[in-house]
This record gives C-alpha cells, structure tokens and sequence, in this order.
C-alpha cells in the first residue's frame, strides 16, 4: 500500500518548485509564487481522478472527516453509525464535531453490515460512515438506500482504499462526502495530508471556508474576508501538497502493480482450501492494498498468524488484538477517558457503545490481512507465497 515506496525525483521536483519561490502556504503571496499552487493544482487532479466535481485538500485525513462532517452540518448530539473495525480517527472526528459515534457491527465485507446499521438508526442519527478498510468496500447500495429512507448523510472513509472502484465509479464518490489520508503510510502520500471529494457544490463551498478558519475567500486582501460561519485551521501546506501531486499521478500504476502481486499471493493460497476471503461487493473492485484472509476458527487465525512471523512474512496483521483499529482495544472511548470534561450529552450518549459486537469478533477473529507492498521483485513475491502456503498448512 504506501506510495512511500515509490518516492522519486517526480516528488522532488514538485517539492523543489515550492522551495525555489519559498511561499509555503497556500493562500496569499501571488507576486512570489511563479505561478505555483500546489494545493489548488492536487485539488484539480484529485477531482478529475475521482471524477468529482470538487476536491478539498486538508491537513490530514482526519481533519478530512471532520471537515466533512462540519460541511454536511452535524453537531452537538447528533449521532453518526461508524464500524467497529476502523482506525482510531473515525470517531476523534465525530467527537470533535460535537458529535456521538455509534459503533455498529461488520460483516464478512469487514464494513458495516447495512443490517447492523438499520438497527443502529435513532430518531438522533444524521450520517452513516462506511470506512472501506484495507482495500475494499462496504455494499454502499445498500447503505445509500438506508441513508434515502431515513434522510441520512452518507460519508464514505475511503483512507485505506483509494483506487478501488464501486459501481464504475471512483470509490468515495458515491457517497455524499468521501474522504482520503494522504498520511506516510497510505496508498498515495503527502507525507502528512487528506482530502475530501463531494458533487456537492455547497459541501465543497462549506470544506473550502471551515479548513480556513471561515474565511469566505472573496477577494485578493486576506483581511478584508468576511466570515460566513465559524471555523479552524485545517490547511495543508504546499510542501506536502507538492508531494501529493506527484503521488496522485503514480496511483494507477500503484494499484495495477498491487493487484498483480496480491493476484499471485491469492493464487498460491487457493492450494489451502481452509483459507478463504473476504467478500466483495457484487459491483466493487479493490484496491488490492491489502489481501484479506479468513481461518476457520479465531484459534486458527491466532495460530496462523504466528506461523506467517515465525516463517519471515512480515507485514501480516492480526487486527482482532490491534490496539488502533478495533473496538475492543478504545478503552479510552469505552471509559470515556477525556482531558477535559465531556458533555452530558456525549457522556450519555457513548455508553450506547458499552454492549457486545459479536458478528464483529467472529469476522475479525477469524481474520488476517497482509500488506501488498509495490517494492517486491518477482524472487521476493514467489519466496513469500511459498512461505505464506508452508506457514499457514504447518499449523492445519
Ligand atoms: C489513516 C486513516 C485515517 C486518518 O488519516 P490521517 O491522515 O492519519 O489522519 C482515517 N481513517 C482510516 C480508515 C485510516 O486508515
């Protein structure tokens, strides 16, 4: 998955255009610029690819889902549906919007079960947030007949899968809002960075003015600005976004060279028939950042988890005991362990999250997912299918 992988003089030449002019900073400074907006030129490239009317580029992908969740207007008390496999961000952005994040159960897609989901509904949900994990997709057909039922704002977490492809379109365009990290270790970098893409000529509006503090952009003088609504600092810098306009360039060669290596690694593993896979959507292509594999029983997955360490296949997660990505690892969301105070609205609401997951612990006990790095030479790819069938049949 990490573009990291691929960093090159196309990277430094962009870096070394914002360096030659010194203008760090997206906004401002016309005259010393020679002509180079980096952030603004990403934005273009990432809607064109994405096939979006209108980018944003942030920060970071959480800022990104903060950002959207401000644009789509959820706040104090509102509820958000969130998987109870993700990363650690989905819910410091519901939160930091004043917002409730309600964990609901996933399925053997690893993303939200749109049954789950119905359950999880309350006359106080505003947005349902799919995170596509590990390189594939939630059944977004699904949850956008859901959201159209009950008037609910779809934003797809797309962190972990840009390059896949739902329903012919760019995955994270179908939704609502989608949204991207562009941080070191995702699919395409900025070193640190996000983005967020919309059809949505008011969210796209709202995304520009709220990551700059509200400033409503008219006009060449900064200070003259007016502000249509209150806002923050979630800028990137042209630095990091030079970085991403050469990585955003290489990601179809990234994801053309992954679903070549991790097509050769599930071809070797098809010998083992206890070794079966996560399921797609009927009309979604991955991203192939990650292969995904089921072991009959948790006791399995343990066992063969070990043997892919002890055999030297590296980069093999066992995310059932991460403490970043499942739920059962937050204790400082379970326990409500917050700097400063929490309202009484929040605290109440988060206990709605102290129940069992149980479909959620059969899938990701069951669950191994391996990397797929762009980097590997043809020895290195046919070495680690060997190790990987010899690992995973030592322990059956
Ligand atoms: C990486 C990631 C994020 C957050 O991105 P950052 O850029 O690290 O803030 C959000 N969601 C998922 C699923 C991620 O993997």
């Amino acid at each position: 998955m990490p573009g990291f992988e691929l960093f090159g003089a196309e990277e430094k030449k962009e870096v070394q255009d914002v360096l030659d002019n010194g203008v760090l900073m997206r906004y401002g400074f016309d005259p010393m610029r020679n002509g180079h907006h980096k952030a603004l030129e990403l934005e273009k490239d990432l809607a064109s690819r994405m096939q979006t009317k209108y980018a944003q580029v942030v920060s970071s992908g959480t800022a990104a889902l903060t950002v959207a969740l401000s644009c789509a207007g959820i706040g104090a008390g509102d509820e958000v549906i969130m998987p109870t496999f993700t990363f650690v961000a989905s819910f410091e952005a519901i939160l930091s919007v004043g917002a409730i994040p309600i964990l609901c159960d996933i399925d053997d897609t690893l993303t939200l079960d749109p049954e789950a989901v119905q359950k999880a509904i309350s006359s106080k949900t505003k947005a349902i947030m799919p995170v596509h994990m590990c390189g594939s997709m939630a059944d977004l057909k699904a949850l956008k007949s859901i959201c159209d039922t009950h008037n609910l704002i779809l934003l797809e977490d797309a962190c972990q899968a840009i390059g896949a492809i739902y329903d012919g379109k760019p995955l994270g365009s179908y939704g609502d809002l989608g949204c991207f990290s562009f941080d070191y270790v995702k699919t395409v970098t900025c070193g640190e960075g996000g983005g967020i893409i919309t059809n949505s000529e008011k969210y796209a509006e709202r995304a520009h003015q709220y990551q700059d503090h509200g400033h409503d952009h008219v006009g060449n003088d900064r200070g003259a600005e007016t502000h249509p609504f209150l806002g923050y600092n979630y800028r990137i810098s042209e630095l990091n976004a030079a970085v991403g306009i050469a990585q955003l360039r290489k990601l179809d060669t990234i994801v053309a060279i992954q679903e070549k290596n991790y097509t050769f690694l599930k071809n070797a593993l098809q010998s083992i028939p206890e070794v079966t896979y996560r399921r797609v959507p009927k009309t979604g292509v991955e991203s192939y950042a990650f292969l995904n594999i089921f072991l009959p029983d948790e006791n399995l997955a343990r066992k063969a988890h070990k043997a892919l360490g002890e055999h030297g296949v590296d980069a093999c997660f066992y995310w059932f005991d991460n403490n970043w990505h499942y739920y059962k690892k937050w204790e400082h969301l379970l326990e409500q362990k917050s700097l400063g105070k929490l309202s009484q609205e929040i605290q109440m609401g988060l206990q709605k999250n102290n129940t069992s997951f149980d479909a959620s612990d059969i899938w990701m006990g069951r669950t191994i997912s391996c990397l797929i790095k762009v980097g590997w030479t043809e020895e290195q790819l046919k070495e680690r299918a060997t190790k990987m069938v010899n690992a995973i049949k030592s322990i059956l």
